[in-house]
């Protein structure tokens, strides 16, 4: 007979490892499902100033195996396994995995989200010859060189700082004539010098050889187009959740979140999701973790019959 868990975590980023804290410290027999690392998107930030509790900081690779060093010191197992798909309606729950099929009693979803694309033609072709989605990961590559960043929130300007400090040149092309990011970064914008602004701007085109050799620029008010040479561009406008998983199970809203209020529940009973994945006002490490351990106080009453 397989063996079945009170609790399956499908991610292991701030979310994932709150409930399995949350969850082992309750007494459940609960795993963890992770595909690469522990840490999710945090896992590729730079330097994570907004977590309370590390008053000079913290790299989010640093932050996330604590996290997950902190759940397994009460009991929770992590399995490295890509989720293929999932069954929530079956009792016990079903989760298909590269590594076989994990069985639980309740299941949270906390597979965060991965970054927008621009939508443009043979984006995805030139992804590794010119186009990047994280400049924490790959900045390195453009020692030296001349990139464009685009988007004008928080990841954008921490992505232009990043590489500001490894390329020569850093053009920031933002759709809108103002910056969506928090005022913080306001200084370090200010004296980075090799950072310019190309406002108003939307990428038309990504222009290349054998790899990415500039971008044509549109100006969104009178239509001008103009052609800027660089050798990278870096895609910074924001996440889509990752729930293609769980389409035609588990109800999503239009932009394809879960639908999960602040009780991290779900339309199935005993299916919680937590984290970037769920519908929510501000999607930080800070909520991540705090819906984890809600998610759990839920669980357990779910688990005992009370729901
Ligand atoms: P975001 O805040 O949603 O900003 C996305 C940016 O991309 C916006 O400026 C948006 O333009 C632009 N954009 C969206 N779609 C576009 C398109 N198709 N073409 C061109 N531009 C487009 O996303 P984010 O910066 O990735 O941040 C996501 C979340 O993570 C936020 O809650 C953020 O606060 C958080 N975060 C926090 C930190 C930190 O605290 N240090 C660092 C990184 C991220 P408009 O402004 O015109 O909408």
């Amino acid at each position: 007979m397989a063996h079945v868990y009170d609790m399956v975590i499908i991610g292991g980023g701030p979310g994932g490892y709150s409930a399995a804290l949350y969850a082992a410290r309750a007494g459940l027999d609960v795993v963890v499902l992770e595909k690469l690392s522990a840490g999710g998107q945090m896992a590729l930030t730079h330097q994570v100033d907004n977590y309370p509790g590390f008053s000079e900081g913290i790299d989010g690779f640093t932050l996330g195996m604590q996290m997950q060093e902190g759940a397994e010191r009460f009991g929770a197992k992590t399995e490295y396994a890509e989720v293929e798909s999932v069954d929530l309606l079956a009792d016990p729950k079903q989760i298909h995995t590269s590594e076989g099929v994990f069985y639980g009693k309740s299941v949270v979803y906390a597979a965060g989200a991965g970054p927008r694309e621009l939508g443009l033609s043979e984006e995805k072709e030139l992804i590794g010859r010119g186009v990047n989605y994280c400049a924490a990961c790959d900045g390195m590559f453009y020692k030296g060189k001349a990139v464009v960043v685009v988007g004008g929130g928080n990841s954008a300007v921490a992505d232009a700082l990043i590489l500001s400090r490894i390329a020569e040149r850093v053009i920031l092309v933002h759709r809108r004539d103002s910056l969506r990011a928090e005022k913080v970064y306001d200084k370090a914008l200010k004296e980075a010098e090799n950072i310019e602004f190309r406002w108003n701007s939307a990428v038309s085109q990504l222009l290349h050889d054998q790899k990415v050799n500039g971008v044509k620029l549109r100006d969104v008010n009178s239509g001008e187009e103009t052609v800027v040479a660089c050798d990278g561009v870096f895609v910074s406008i924001g996440r889509k959740p990752n729930t293609a998983l769980l389409q035609g199970q588990v109800d999503l809203d239009p932009q394809g979140y879960v639908e999960a209020g602040e009780s991290c529940r779900t339309n199935i009973p005993g299916v919680f999701a937590v984290g970037d994945v769920r519908t929510k006002a501000l999607r930080q490490i800070v909520t991540a973790a705090a819906d984890g351990a809600v998610a759990v106080h839920y669980a357990v009453e779910y688990l005992a019959g009370l729901q």
